[in-house]
């Protein structure tokens, strides 16, 4: 199938997109990487009257090591994201992240700010960027927002974004140095879309109890889930609560899931089992001389 008509600029600089998406705002989709916008646009399933293509304007694609965070612009290629040595040394837990979305030809032109405005329930960044406490740049004509991955999400495919703003940049802080941290995911075949997935960052007392637990989930309900109620079981413990973790993390499973993939029920098994290889492996890769000084 063919997409409806629309018309279509590809500005070349962050203010001429910004001044654009100001006068055609409420009707027009941002073309980044068009991995999904694209499918919705041929099977019509979109049919916005303008498209802004933002792929000419290379201000937006970037990996810096800023004081308190990792810093990626809103272009930045997945597959970039993947192969930077920068991310490689100093944010593993993302490649650990974004090498399960699609295949290298996807991820190729998929981009972070894409993936994150497009808020897939299944995808990979959407549910990272909630558990590292990311924030995300959003700009228009108007100024500048600076917004939190809790606050972002609002459910299927939503977020708070206004049709006048533009994702610019991902935040993500950086870890503490005895954190442990993972990321698993399972789907039917390698590069489909995850059945569910979790990504965890657990950091360590100085007597080697649990002090701080970031979980969260893709896969399991309408929007990425962070999992407080998990946490919770987790903190001062020395990992031995992981079966009542699992238990938590099951409920978690929304009951409006069923498809032709996998019934709730499967899920509330597979989440569960997901939980407690996602906080093993974390908690294996803390480290623990950073906090008994050995
Ligand atoms: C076969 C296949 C398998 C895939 N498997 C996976 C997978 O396993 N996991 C996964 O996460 N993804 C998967 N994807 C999707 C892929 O990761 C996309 O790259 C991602 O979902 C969207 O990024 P994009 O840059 O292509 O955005 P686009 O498709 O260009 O845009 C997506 C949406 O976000 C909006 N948007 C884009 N950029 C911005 C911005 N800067 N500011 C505001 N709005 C913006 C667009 O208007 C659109 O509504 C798959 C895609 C395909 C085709």
């Amino acid at each position: 199938m063919k997409p409806p008509r629309f018309l279509y600029s590809a500005p070349q600089t962050l203010d001429e997109a910004l001044a654009l998406l100001e006068v055609y705002g409420s009707d027009t989709k941002i073309l980044a990487g068009g991995q999904s916008l694209l499918p919705l646009l041929n099977m019509r399933l979109a049919g916005p009257s303008y498209l802004l293509d933002i792929n000419a304007v290379r201000s937006l694609e970037y990996i810096e090591a800023r004081d308190e965070y990792l810093a990626l612009g809103a272009m930045t290629r997945q597959r970039q994201i993947e192969r930077s040595l920068l991310v490689q040394q100093r944010y593993p837990l993302l490649v650990e992240a974004v090498q399960h979305i699609g295949h290298m030809q996807i991820r190729n032109r998929g981009t972070i700010g894409g993936s994150i405005a497009h808020a897939d329930p299944a995808a990979e960044l959407p549910a990272l960027l909630l558990c590292l406490n990311g924030e995300v740049v959003v700009r228009s004509k108007a100024g500048e927002r600076i917004i939190k991955a809790e606050a972002f999400f609002t459910g299927y495919l939503s977020t708070v974004l206004e049709p006048h703003e533009l994702l610019t940049e991902v935040r993500l802080p950086w870890l503490a140095p005895q954190s442990g941290w993972a990321f698993l995911e399972f789907a039917r075949r390698s590069g489909d879309y995850a059945l569910a997935g979790a990504a965890a960052v657990l950091t360590p007392s100085g007597d080697d109890r649990c002090a701080s637990a970031q979980i969260s989930y893709l896969g399991i309900a309408g929007a990425p889930v962070r999992a407080s109620a998990v946490e919770d079981i987790l903190i001062d413990t020395r990992l031995n609560t992981l079966d009542a973790a699992a238990t938590t993390s099951a409920q978690l499973v929304s009951d409006d899931l069923a498809d032709v993939h996998a019934t709730p029920a499967y899920r509330r098994a597979l989440t569960a089992e997901l939980t407690k290889r996602v906080l093993h492996m974390a908690w294996q890769r803390r480290n623990q001389k950073e906090q008994v000084g050995v």
